[in-house]
């Protein structure tokens, strides 16, 4: 069984020690995948709507829209799923296809270079089966073009042959769902969006969501969680699951060498001083950043001057660094450059004096 081949690998010693050695790219603290992680992560995905914490709103509009297509036996419509990393839209896409009890067929947006590649995908489709388009947004606009007949009226034209001697052949195809994800909705074309009958966002989870998901991810992983474990593992996890099963997984590979059954809030604690990461979910890069925004702390400062001071890329800036410090207040984004908070300020033992305080958040 997948489930417990999965506790069984990480839980061996050996495997838990190697993965403490400190890996260059992405960091602890990153929402993308690690290293091994996608496999990691099999056993502890959920496979069925109720089992998906949190997100309430987009968990009901897609069991109305799955109750809807399974009364008239047909597909439901397009969905777009969009929101940073490590927030569950790959787990929603499987579970779609699993309450449909249909096959998920899953690629992305890089892969699909040529529309030939798409071709031979949706060609494979049955009758309602889920096409899952990771990183949409990066579909090339030839093979987007494609897909809109695809998506609208489930037929394609495939060229076939080469020059004066090509013939375009028309090729129905079943009617499917595609499902559709993104971290970067903005970057998506207005027509390729308005193909979606579904839109829906996900967001970073509140402290109380990560730590049902830890509790549930315990239980698969057959590892104890004592008082407070589960909500300081919570609280530093950047109200992101796939970071909160990490540590979860640090913290159980740091009992099972201690030779204990469960995790208790001193051992959750030490795995997270081990992993760098502070009771803010902060890590020495958000520091660093913090630190070097805090030498000035009324100069805005540019996004390629930071990056260039930290020594990590922009994007790994904007996507992985700044959401959380943002979501923390402790940093803001002005029209001139990036601006250390008050709080910012004080989170590495910096005077706030001369820190504007950042936009008011609710
Ligand atoms: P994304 O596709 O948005 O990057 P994934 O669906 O791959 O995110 O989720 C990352 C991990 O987090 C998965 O292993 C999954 O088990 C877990 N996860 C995400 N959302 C939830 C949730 N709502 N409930 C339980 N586990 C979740």
């Amino acid at each position: 069984m997948g489930r417990s081949h999965d506790a069984a690998g990480e839980g061996s010693t050996a495997e838990g020690r190697e993965s403490w050695r400190p890996e260059a790219d992405p960091p602890w603290t990153s929402p993308l995948e690690r290293p091994r992680e996608p496999e990691q992560e099999v056993g502890l995905r959920p496979s069925r709507l109720e089992d998906f914490v949190g997100q309430e709103r987009v968990v009901s509009n897609l069991r109305v829209a799955l109750d809807a297509a399974l009364a008239r036996g047909e597909a439901p419509d397009h969905l777009l799923l969009a929101g940073p990393p490590g927030l569950g839209k790959t787990s929603l896409a499987r579970i779609l296809a699993t309450e449909l009890g249909t096959h998920l067929h899953g690629t992305t947006g890089p892969a699909l270079e040529r529309p030939r590649d798409l071709v031979g995908i949706l060609t494979q489709l049955r009758p309602g089966d889920v096409l899952f388009v990771d990183e949409i947004h990066r579909v090339p606009s030839a093979v987007e073009e494609y897909l809109y007949s695809a998506m609208e009226d489930f037929s394609i034209e495939f060229t076939l042959g080469e020059g004066p001697a090509a013939r375009v052949v028309p090729l129905r195809l079943e009617r499917f769902t595609l499902v559709g994800a993104t971290t970067r909705e903005g970057l998506l074309s207005a027509p390729f969006r308005a193909r979606f009958g579904l839109v829906e966002r996900l967001v970073p989870y509140p402290t109380d969501d990560l730590v049902r998901i830890i509790e549930r991810a315990a239980g698969l992983l057959r590892i104890g969680l004592g008082q407070g474990a589960a909500v300081l593992l919570a609280e530093r996890s950047r109200g992101t699951p796939r970071i909160a099963g990490r540590y979860l997984r640090r913290a159980r590979d740091l009992a099972a060498v201690a030779g204990r059954t469960s995790i208790d809030a001193d051992l959750a604690a030490d795995a997270m001083a081990r992993l760098g990461v502070d009771p803010q979910g902060l890590d020495d890069v958000d520091r660093r950043i913090l630190a070097y925004l805090g030498r000035n702390p009324s100069t805005p400062i540019g996004l390629k001057t930071l990056a260039a001071a930290i020594g990590e890329s922009e994007d790994t800036i904007e996507e992985v660094f700044e959401p959380h410090l943002l979501r923390m207040g402790l940093l803001h984004r002005t029209a001139r450059g990036r601006l250390v908070t008050p709080e910012g300020c004080r989170a590495v033992g910096i005077d706030p004096r001369g820190a504007a305080p950042g936009p008011e958040l609710f």
